[in-house]
């Protein structure tokens, strides 16, 4: 397990930068963390790290979005709204899980049944106490050896 602390959302995106210069081709990344944590913000520097130069926000309304003009095709699903798990069948949510790009979830506990059986899980938290852009990011998984 590894643990970074952030105070900006400007750090947060360099630690999203990071990862993505460093994550492998099939990697599946897990994003947990409350409402307005950076889980996006998180994401956005993921993408400026694999070289992505579109516009990268979140997907709630459309639970996949791709993008392909980076170092590997990054899938950021946000499945914060889905209802009823047949939603990622539809969108045939495994040929991303098991392909050769990466995968970001946001919300990931409510799919966690599809989950692969090898991923990495990074947690955002808060603490007030801490101030307001305080965040404590927690990776667990075959990605932290490598950051
Ligand atoms: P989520 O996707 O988790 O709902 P967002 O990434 O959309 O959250 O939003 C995070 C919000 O928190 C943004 O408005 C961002 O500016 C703010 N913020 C403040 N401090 C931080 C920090 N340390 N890391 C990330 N975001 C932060
Ligand atoms: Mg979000």
């Amino acid at each position: 397990m590894m643990t970074i602390e952030t105070y900006s959302p400007e750090e947060t995106y360099a630690f999203g930068q990071r990862i993505g210069r460093a994550v492998r081709p099939g990697e599946v990344l897990t994003l947990i963390g409350d409402l307005g944590t950076g889980k996006t913000v998180l994401t956005q520097g993921c993408a400026s790290g694999l070289g992505i130069n579109e516009a990268v926000n979140s997907p709630t309304f459309t639970i996949l979005q791709i993008y392909e003009s980076g170092r590997l095709p990054l899938y950021h699903f946000d499945v914060y709204r889905i209802e009823d798990i047949d939603e990622m069948e539809e969108i045939g949510y495994d040929d991303y899980f098991f392909g050769e790009g990466v995968c970001l979830i946001e919300w990931a506990d409510q799919i966690r049944e599809l989950l692969p059986g090898q991923y990495t899980r990074i947690l955002i938290e808060k603490d007030l106490a801490k101030g307001f852009d305080y965040r404590r990011i927690t990776v667990e998984g075959p990605l932290e050896e490598i950051l």
